[in-house]
């Protein structure tokens, strides 16, 4: 191999990756779904909560300024990450949440007959919602198709905008194909018509540098378990434009400046979004993840994800018992494929009685399994603590595969 990353070494960072499954060593290929967490985040968060759990934004006291501090940093950790201000990012969820808030928040923006345009490779977080307004107010989808090396088709893509069109909802990189699209292209032809971006960034933020101001979308959104931080944390980044006009998402307290029974004021973004107490050991949970990649040598991160996305196209291709889905060369760290006459469910089951964890089913994108004319996808997804070996392992697991079903 060319480059010089080392996994052993980062492996020692996290613990989950240590142990054994049905008496093998794991080997975790499912960090699509979820990354695993360096030890540097339970760190964090165990700190938050033995030395200065509290409330923040509230108490006037030592323990509250210090959770407050540490909240704010965390804000302006992610903010740092992803090129945008600091009252551009709230506090969410996760993706999911963070595309409710938008499609919620674009409800008095937009009326019947309006059109919304998404893609054949959303996945579920980035069609319901729309769906579900869509439905309320009389919007209509429509949706860019892909081409067969499962890329956006992007002169179809131009050619359905039309006088109508107010959303665009696109995924930066698909959780099905690994695609990384062309999203500054296509968010600048959306631009110029005056449509509004919103960027499902939930597999690209792990995997390549983003920038919103560069990429010049609207709303990004990410979910922080992707991105080796705790679960039910994630943020919205929203332009300052869009975050001050766009209305609450929920009511509570910690959004609002004045509040009687005829008369609120709602707080200046982001607080306007955050109502409630929030998930504070989660944000800080996010910073520390953020300082922990920001520790690494993220260019040679990102080629070693490559090179393993590589190397386990090559080590399935020798097999002619299975079909990888289309794999484009501009794609994040992982690999769709099914095996003829074997249910992907039952080829999961079988690689994780070997120790091997993958996922399996429609992905959360059933749109976009239909199109590739399947009822379910096995996925291999990679993260930069995966190895060669472990590559070779799978392969080796996938010829018990092949036995059982033989037999
Ligand atoms: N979009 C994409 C592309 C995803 O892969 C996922 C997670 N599978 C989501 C959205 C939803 O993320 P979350 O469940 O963290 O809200």
């Amino acid at each position: 191999m060319s480059h010089k990353f080392d996994p052993q070494k980062i492996r020692e960072h996290f613990p989950v990756l240590g142990q054994t499954v049905y008496g093998k060593p794991l080997v975790y290929l499912d960090n699509g779904a979820t990354s695993q967490t360096p030890s540097a985040v339970v760190k964090k968060m165990t700190e938050y909560y033995e030395q200065y759990r509290s409330n923040v934004n509230r108490g006037a006291h030592k323990l509250s300024e210090r959770a407050t501090g540490e909240y704010n940093l965390a804000r302006k950790c992610v903010a740092e990450f992803i090129g945008a201000d600091n009252h551009e990012i709230v506090f969410t969820k996760g993706t999911t949440e963070g595309i409710n808030l938008v499609a919620q928040g674009l409800r008095s923006f937009l009326k019947a007959g309006d059109e919304i345009i998404l893609s054949q490779m959303e996945h579920h977080a980035n069609i319901v919602p729309w769906y579900m307004l869509a439905k309320e107010l009389g919007l209509i989808i429509k949706v860019i198709p892909l081409t067969k090396s499962g890329e956006l088709d992007i002169a179809q893509c131009f050619a359905l905008f039309t006088k109508k069109t107010r959303v665009l909802g696109v995924c930066h990189a698909s959780n099905v194909l690994g695609t990384i699209n062309p999203i500054k292209n296509i968010i600048n032809y959306a631009k110029e018509r005056g449509v509004i971006t919103v960027i499902d960034g939930a597999q690209a933020v792990p995997h390549l540098p983003v920038d919103v101001k560069d990429l010049g979308c609207d709303f990004y959104a990410f979910s922080g378990h992707k991105l080796y931080g705790p679960t039910g944390i994630g943020a919205l980044y929203g332009r300052e434009d869009w975050f001050d006009k766009l209305p609450p998402y929920q009511g509570g307290g910690d959004m609002i400046e004045q509040v009687s029974f005829d008369k609120i004021v709602y707080a200046k973004p982001p607080q306007k979004f955050e109502a409630g107490t929030p998930n504070i050991s989660g944000a800080l949970g996010l910073m520390a993840a953020i300082d922990y990649l920001k520790n690494l040598d993220l260019e040679a991160v990102f080629a070693h994800e490559d090179a393993l996305r590589s190397y386990a196209v090559k080590m399935l291709s020798q097999f002619d018992e299975i079909r990888i889905m289309p794999s484009p060369p501009e794609s994040v760290s992982l690999i769709s494929f099914v095996i003829d006459k074997v249910h992907p469910h039952d080829i999961s089951s079988i690689l994780d009685r070997e120790g091997i964890a993958i996922r399996s089913g429609h992905l959360c994108a059933e749109p976009l399994i239909k199109h590739l004319g399947v009822n379910a996808v096995c996925r291999v997804s990679f993260s930069f603590y995966n190895t060669f070996e472990e590559i070779d392992m799978l392969g080796q697991a996938l010829k018990r595969v092949f036995e059982v079903f033989r037999r």
